[in-house]
């Protein structure tokens, strides 16, 4: 075993070094070598420093280079190198995050962790929290416990009653609202559909003087960081106007929240902290391995209400249980991570990862203007929204920049018109991983444009 695990890490620092000289995204030969992977489930059992040869020498050249720093994908983050390091160990200890009894160390982290994670992003320090795989999970977790509150207040018990007969719920949600709001309102039983739908204006921000008339059981979703402008809504007036009507405020902060961890950013996130609930993702800027995100619920009882569990063997002490606060029983710790990077980053380390996430993407923003091309939104966080032309330019452009490998950049639609998006979200991202990628991204865009 110990050869095993020593050549696993051994391979593991070869594959992070080699980064800076392959594509970032896998070439078309190594995503078809995967197919050597696809053998028939084998009768006899095969040794493990050969199932990890094979991983390795297949796997890793197929995988897309987002720990590096030129991948601009999704509001993708590399992992920092404590918070992996971290996951290793964490890996080894194998730990059932459940509850205190299973593993009193995960619960002990997780309750520094969540605490780090309030104090940083400047929230209420009684909120309740949930590590849950992502910010899809953590807007499911967050919209539960604010379907039992809005319901609670109006005397129904919806664990245990429900939606039939109950009380109708009014959800608002933003023009821009992500998609997971969406999906986490299915899950829920709200409706995808069954949602009223508030202007926005062309940063993708909801234009309050639009807000529905609030009375009865209301939940108000708002967003700090739009996924492809980073525009916030103007969630302290819109809690003020809401919460005069009882309604629930909820915030999808996936990667904006952070803002207010860099205290030149911090006035974006304005008011945030008036709101009910929140979830947000620590894999996307806090830099820690898939998958983590979290869910914080202003009044404790509510989260707990929602996602409790009883079972004679289940403990039942005063101390807090994560289980009962999270949708899962057994989990990883994945508290762990963000425990590690935060140690290892401090407040100053953290605040100084947002804002040159932010002053990179000023830069793109800049060289690209000054290369005549065009920046559809107001760069004040990480995103860079660009549009080369036409529509079909604007995915040409943003395909052959994927192909060329230098860096990467996603595709995207921004108010009915195509756009490509470059998100500056990673610690190991450098002032010449920027310049190189600007230079890729002008080379690419004028051969485009003398093409046509
Ligand atoms: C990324 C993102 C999500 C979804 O996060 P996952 O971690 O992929 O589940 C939700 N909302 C916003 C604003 C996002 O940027």
């Amino acid at each position: 075993m110990v050869d095993l695990l020593d050549m696993t890490a051994q391979r593991a620092v070869h594959y992070l070094q080699g980064l800076d000289r392959r594509s970032v995204a896998p070439t078309d030969a190594a995503i078809a070598s995967l197919a050597r992977l696809d053998q028939p489930l084998p009768d006899q059992p095969t040794d493990a420093e050969a199932v990890l040869a094979l991983l390795d020498g297949t796997g890793s050249p197929a995988t897309v280079a987002s720990a590096g720093g030129r991948y601009f994908g999704f509001v993708t983050g590399g992992a920092l190198p404590a918070a992996l390091a971290a996951n290793w160990l964490a890996g080894a200890w194998d730990q059932n995050a459940f509850c205190v009894t299973s593993s009193p160390v995960a619960a002990a982290i997780e309750e520094i962790a969540l605490r780090w994670v309030l104090d940083v992003l400047v929230l209420p320090p009684e909120c309740a929290g949930a590590f849950v795989t992502g910010a899809t999970m953590a807007n499911f977790t967050a919209l539960a416990a604010a379907r039992h509150g809005v319901l609670e207040r109006a005397g129904w018990d919806v664990e245990a009653q429900g939606l039939f007969g109950a009380p109708p719920i009014t959800v608002v949600v933003g023009a821009e609202a992500h998609a997971s709001i969406y999906k986490a309102l299915g899950l829920l039983g709200l409706g995808r559909e069954r949602v009223v739908t508030v202007p926005v204006d062309g940063q993708g921000r909801m234009r309050v003087e639009a807000l529905p008339a609030v009375s009865g059981p209301t939940i108000v979703c708002v967003q700090a960081g739009n996924v492809n402008t980073g525009a916030f809504d103007p969630v302290q007036e819109i809690c003020a106007f809401v919460h005069a009507h009882d309604a629930w405020v909820h915030v999808d902060g996936a990667f904006g929240l952070w803002a207010a961890a860099a205290p030149a950013r911090a006035y974006l996130a304005a008011g945030v902290a008036d709101a009910d609930s929140w979830a947000t993702d620590a894999h996307k800027w806090l830099n820690v391995p898939y998958d983590s995100g979290l869910a914080f619920v202003r009044d404790s009882d509510t989260l707990r209400a929602a996602m409790s569990v009883g079972a004679a063997y289940f403990p039942q002490g005063d101390k807090r249980e994560p289980f009962q606060f999270t949708p899962e029983a057994s989990r990883r710790m994945r508290g762990v991570e963000v425990w590690a990077a935060l140690l290892a980053l401090g407040r100053i380390g953290l605040a100084d990862l947002v804002e040159r996430c932010c002053g990179y993407a000023a830069r793109f923003a800049e060289g690209l203007q000054a290369g005549g091309y065009h920046v559809l939104n107001h760069v004040g966080l990480n995103q860079v929204l660009l549009s080369f032309g036409d529509d079909a330019t604007t995915h040409k452009v943003a395909a052959a920049i994927q192909a060329d490998g230098t860096c990467w950049c996603g595709d995207t639609v921004w108010q009915g018109r195509a756009a490509m998006r470059i998100s500056v979200s990673s610690w190991a991202t450098t002032e010449e991983d920027v310049e190189r990628s600007l230079g890729a991204i002008l080379r690419i865009a004028a051969q485009q444009r003398d093409a046509v």
